[in-house]
This record gives C-alpha cells, structure tokens and sequence, in this order.
C-alpha cells in the first residue's frame, strides 16, 4: 500500500515542526526519511501512524484519506528506537501479542510467532525473556511483533539507533533482505545518511520541518537539489560557492593548462578509501579520494606539487534547473561549471 503526504503541517506551541511536507511513498518500497534531530522525522511518521494529528494536510493510506482513522484502522506496524518489550512475557508471547489481543485461535498464534521468529531469524528464542537478549536481537523481536498482525506499512523510527555501530551494520543488511522476502511498504526514519543510502530505495531528505529534495540514492548524491542535500548526503568539497565529490577530484601534471596547481598535505592510506589533502594556490583545501592503484602511482608526499582537474565541479540544483530534458540539464550544468572555471 502506498502512503502519500500532501501538505503537511504540524505546530507545537508555534513552533512548526511540520511546515508544508509533502511526500510519496511507493506501495512496497522502502523508503527512509533522513535529517538531523529535530528536523520532524519522527513527528510525520507518527502522523502517517495516526498518533499525532496535523494541523492541517492529508496523509492517504493506499490512496484513501486516513486522517480521521484511528491508529488501529491504519494497519500500520511501528517500531521505536527504544522498543518497551514486556518484560514479564517470553518472546513467543510478545510476538505474538497483536495476535492475542485479536483473539486468534492459539494454534494459529503458536504457527504465525514460529515462521516470524524464523524470519527475523531468532529460531529457538521463543522461550527467552527479553532480558535475555542483546539489543539487535531484541530489536528483531521488535520487528516481528510489528510485523505479526501483517500491517500493510511498517514504520520503523531509528530502529537501531540505540545500538553499536557493528551491530547496527549487521542489522542494515539483514533489514534489507527481510523487505525483499516480505515486500510491506516501509518507512524508515534514520539521522545516518549511509543507512539511509545503503538500505533505501528513496530517501526523503528533511531539514527543519521542510522536505529538501527526494529521490533515489543516486539521484540526491549526484544531483543535491540544495546546500543542505549536497552536504549532507555524501561526502563534498567546497570550492567557491561549487562544490566537488571527492571521488571527482583529478589529480593531475601542474603544467596543464586545465589543471590548477595545488599542494599535498598529506596522504591517507585507508585500504579502499584512500585520500590526498591538498591546498589550492588560492587557500581553499580539497581532498581527492583515489584508488590504491592510482595512489601507487602517483606516491604523493606532503609539499609535492601537483595539478587538480576541479573541471567536474558544479553547484547544488545547477542541473536541476532546467531539467525539462536531459539535453537541457546537461547543457545547465556544463553552464554552471563554465561560469566558475577560473575562479577568484
Ligand atoms: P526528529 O525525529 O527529526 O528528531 P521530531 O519530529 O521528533 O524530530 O521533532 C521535531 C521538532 O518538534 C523538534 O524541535 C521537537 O522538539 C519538536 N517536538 C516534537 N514533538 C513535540 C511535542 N510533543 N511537543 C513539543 N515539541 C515537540
Ligand atoms: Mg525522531
């Protein structure tokens, strides 16, 4: 089931947490919803589960208006950064409590919490008190219980935010499998860009109760809408008011006429991610990101001086702004990276 958001609004005491968001989520997507704290990610995924109502603005539900449904009718499954388990109850009596609560025959119930233990892959836990989990696995008991009442949307609020940064790794990987096994339409709310990048099909990026641009992964990072989008998904040089992924900076010979003269700083040797820093003439710092091969090539030393291809620069929503057509956008951004070619 699809969701779609239009015009959004939200207040707590004058303060607009939502401010006009609009957004679309594709019937059995995963989509994620990334900002900094207190950008409103929270506060429009508990309006799409019914738990906060907007001020004003619409939230479908498959393509009908659900904002006068309650919680329950939304079918919605949601999931917290900090779950509260039952602590008294077992894992198989927490999975399954939607389900009790539903008054579902307890064959059927014992059946359903057994394939979902199996699917979030805690097998042989069932009889396990919460306490006796580690945080990931709980929040996987989390995941199933959400998923036990088979919600036509799951919503997930940094569902691993409280975990180590390994483990939360780990849990990525295993979210993404479990949405192509189970398909349900998902929202999943995060802080961290490379979880959003890495589990996502579309990410809706916020910012201060606004959404700043949406889109796949690939189209934010290669075209950012906005100063906000380009620094904060990926990483960037500013050079000017352009700006330059480091993976784009060329390093090349000083006395090519296309190339500016830059100085090492220093060399990173990082396994895959291996970076230069350098110093252009005029001040302003980059950093190239290299390949191992093209560092062994090049044995770059602090003080060495080098020639940078900065040619690949341009500015945030420079190709978006005529991007009737492909053509238009292609000859946008060639424009804006030629205006800046020679800068200061
Ligand atoms: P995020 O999840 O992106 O961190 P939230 O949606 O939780 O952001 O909050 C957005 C803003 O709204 C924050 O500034 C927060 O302090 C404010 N806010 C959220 N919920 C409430 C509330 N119940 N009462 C007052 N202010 C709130
Ligand atoms: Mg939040």
């Amino acid at each position: 089931m699809g969701i779609t958001v239009r015009h959004l609004r939200k207040t707590y005491d004058g303060f607009r947490a939502l401010d006009d968001v609009s957004v679309e989520v594709p019937d059995g997507s995963l989509t994620a919803l990334l900002g900094p704290s207190g950008s409103g990610k929270s506060t429009l995924l508990q309006a799409i589960a019914g738990l906060e109502a907007p001020d004003s603005g619409e939230v479908l539900i498959d393509g009908q208006i659900a904002n006068a449904l309650p919680p329950r009718e939304r079918h919605v499954g949601f999931v917290f950064q900090h779950y509260a388990a039952f602590k008294h109850m077992t894992v198989r009596d927490n999975v399954g409590f939607g389900l009790r609560v539903r008054k579902r025959p307890k064959a059927e119930i014992r059946v359903r919490v057994d394939e979902l233990l199996h699917l979030v892959q805690l097998d042989g836990y069932a009889e396990r008190y919460p306490a006796q989990l580690s945080g990931g696995q709980r929040q996987r008991m989390a995941l199933a219980r959400a998923l036990a009442v088979e919600p036509r949307v799951l919503l997930l609020d940094e569902p691993f935010g409280a975990l180590d940064a390994r483990v939360r790794e780990e849990l990525r990987g295993w979210l993404r499998r479990l949405h192509d096994e189970v398909h349900v339409t998902t929202v999943l709310v995060t802080h961290d860009q490379e979880e959003a990048m890495e589990i996502a099909s579309r990410i809706v990026v916020m910012n201060q109760g606004r959404v700043e641009q949406s889109g796949t992964p690939t189209e934010l990072y290669e075209h950012p809408a906005t100063e906000f989008v380009m620094s904060f998904v990926g990483k960037v040089n500013r050079v000017g008011d352009a700006y330059i992924r480091p993976h784009e900076v060329v390093i090349c010979s000083p006395d090519r006429d296309d190339c500016l003269p830059a100085t090492v700083d220093r060399a990173v040797m990082l396994g895959f991610d291996n970076r230069i820093e350098l110093t252009l003439q005029g001040g302003e710092r980059v950093w190239a990101q290299v390949t191992r091969q093209e560092m062994a090539r090049l044995t770059p030393f602090p003080g060495q001086v080098v020639g940078v291809d900065l040619s690949r620069r341009r500015r945030p929503g420079a190709a978006e702004a005529a991007s009737t057509s492909p053509e238009g956008a292609a000859i946008a951004a060639a424009g804006a990276i030629r205006r800046d070619r020679h800068p200061e």
